[in-house]
């Protein structure tokens, strides 16, 4: 296990009070590790999970060569001479039944009838699809110049080769994906067990949803923001709820949380000049890093780990044990996030995101930015990487554009709830001007 002054330590020019986004990323994914159980599942429970192992291809898919059309199957070779061909209708292959015909064999002059997905008979490699033929009786005529040899004729193993590794370890499983081990009739998955992930919202002034609303109070809506966006990521949240300013109520948050989970994501709580509570408590229960971030909105993190303290044993804590035989031994990765709710949507997609497809085991690159044309003037110092939210629009062109929601302070979340995708204003970048060029990740397939 690797301490944050290790990582520190190795990383050139480390310095807390000034980490920039790419800093944190670097840092974080030398924190974290992936989990190292994993569960065999049926393909329906599989959806969203990782995979932990390679899945090779049993046999060859499709298992013969067949048609892609419903049509009239014959021998190519008879196009050769590039004139009109007339042909014989001797028999019908159909899907899941082949044709067999008396010897099996079709002579030059004749064709089988054919469906979609049936096997093609032996020595027949071409189909014509029946709206292109003339049909009289049981001889259809093929006009000149339209199809050429093997025309479609699906191959014996094009989609996967026997052997070959369809599915590999560390990719997520897509519907596609899904799909594609059912096609090899595989009934189960082995996939990496899902994370567990706690989490609670710590502040005197954040109401639960049903408290009487008071002066200076507001509702916790981090709980449900950080609820979302981990549901969308397949992991289990443990859900720990508001969790005031006050050292006991925040140790025994802090315990049961890293005896159950393998992350801990708490907001509020890490800003200077805070009630220093949360902080001193993340100090005194692990190896914690707390950051100044050069971004916009964000800026102060908490990073590191909660150790898991043994329980006393007990029928208060009978609940938690079978938890803690599952949890990593060296405790909990903390995300100490930032109060405000935009703070912590755009903090949770920036580190938190990553880090945890990381720790549940995931290999594939985050989807690429997309390049849209700013409809507006965006002022941006230079030194500090900026999110703005933003609508993205295709423009008469077809082109990407986007413009800001409104506005952009770091509570306000209707900003976040009007988007469809970030502004990445990256860390070197000034002002945009309208027009010009910006990257933008977008929210679906993230959140
Ligand atoms: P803090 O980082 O604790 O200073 O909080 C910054 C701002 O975010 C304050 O205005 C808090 O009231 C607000 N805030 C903190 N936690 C939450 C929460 N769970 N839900 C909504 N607003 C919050
Ligand atoms: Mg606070």
């Amino acid at each position: 296990m690797t301490t944050l002054s290790q990582i520190a330590a190795e990383l050139q020019g480390y310095d807390p009070q000034a980490m920039s986004a790419t800093d944190v990323q670097l840092f974080l994914s030398r924190l974290v590790s992936p989990v190292e159980d994993a569960v065999e599942l049926p393909l329906f429970e599989a959806l969203g999970r990782v995979l932990a192992q390679d899945v090779v291809s049993p046999f060859d898919v499709p298992p013969h060569d067949n048609s892609a059309m419903d049509g009239y199957a014959f021998a190519g070779r008879q196009l050769a001479g590039g004139a009109a061909l007339e042909l014989q209708v001797v028999g019908t292959a159909l899907a899941g039944k082949a044709w067999q015909g008396r010897d099996g064999h079709v002579k030059s002059g004749q064709c089988v009838k054919i469906m979609t997905g049936a096997i093609m008979p032996a020595g027949l490699d071409t189909v014509v699809p029946q709206e292109f033929v003339s049909a009289r009786n049981d001889v259809i005529g093929i006009p000149p110049g339209l199809l050429q040899l093997g025309d479609n004729r699906r191959l014996r193993g094009e989609d996967l080769a026997q052997g070959q590794p369809a599915l590999l370890k560390g990719e997520l499983l897509t519907p596609a994906r899904l799909g594609l081990a059912a096609s090899l009739g595989l009934k189960t998955l082995l996939c990496w067990r899902p994370l567990r992930v706690a989490y609670f919202s710590t502040g005197d002034e954040i109401l639960s949803l049903g408290d009487a609303p008071r002066e200076g109070a507001v509702y916790d809506s981090n709980r449900y923001t950080v609820f979302g966006l981990l549901s969308r990521l397949g992991c289990q949240v443990i859900d720990l709820g508001v969790v005031r300013d006050d050292p006991a109520l925040l140790e025994a948050a802090f315990t049961r949380a890293a005896a159950q989970a393998d992350a801990i994501i708490t907001s509020g709580g890490v800003s200077v000049g805070e009630a220093d509570f949360t902080k001193t408590m993340m100090k005194k229960l692990g190896d914690v890093a707390f950051w100044r971030i050069a971004m916009r909105p964000g800026r102060p993190m908490a990073v590191g780990r909660i150790s898991s303290v043994k329980l006393a044993s007990g029928p208060d804590n009978a609940h938690l044990a079978s938890y803690r035989n599952n949890s990593t031994p060296e405790g909990a990765i903390l995300f100490g996030l930032p109060g405000n709710p935009v703070a912590v949507m755009v903090t949770f997609l920036a580190f938190v995101r990553p880090a945890l497809l990381q720790m549940m085991g995931a290999s594939s690159a985050p989807p690429p930015l997309l390049r849209a044309r700013s409809l507006e003037a965006i002022r941006k110092k230079p030194g500090r990487t900026e999110y703005q939210r933003g609508w993205v629009s295709a423009a008469a062109d077809g082109t990407l554009q986007v413009k800001t929601t409104g506005n952009q302070g770091s509570g306000v979340l209707r900003s976040m709830a009007e988007a469809n995708g970030l502004m990445v204003l990256h860390h070197a970048q000034g002002n945009v001007a309208p027009g010009d060029e910006v990257d933008v990740m977008m929210f679906e397939g993230a959140i």
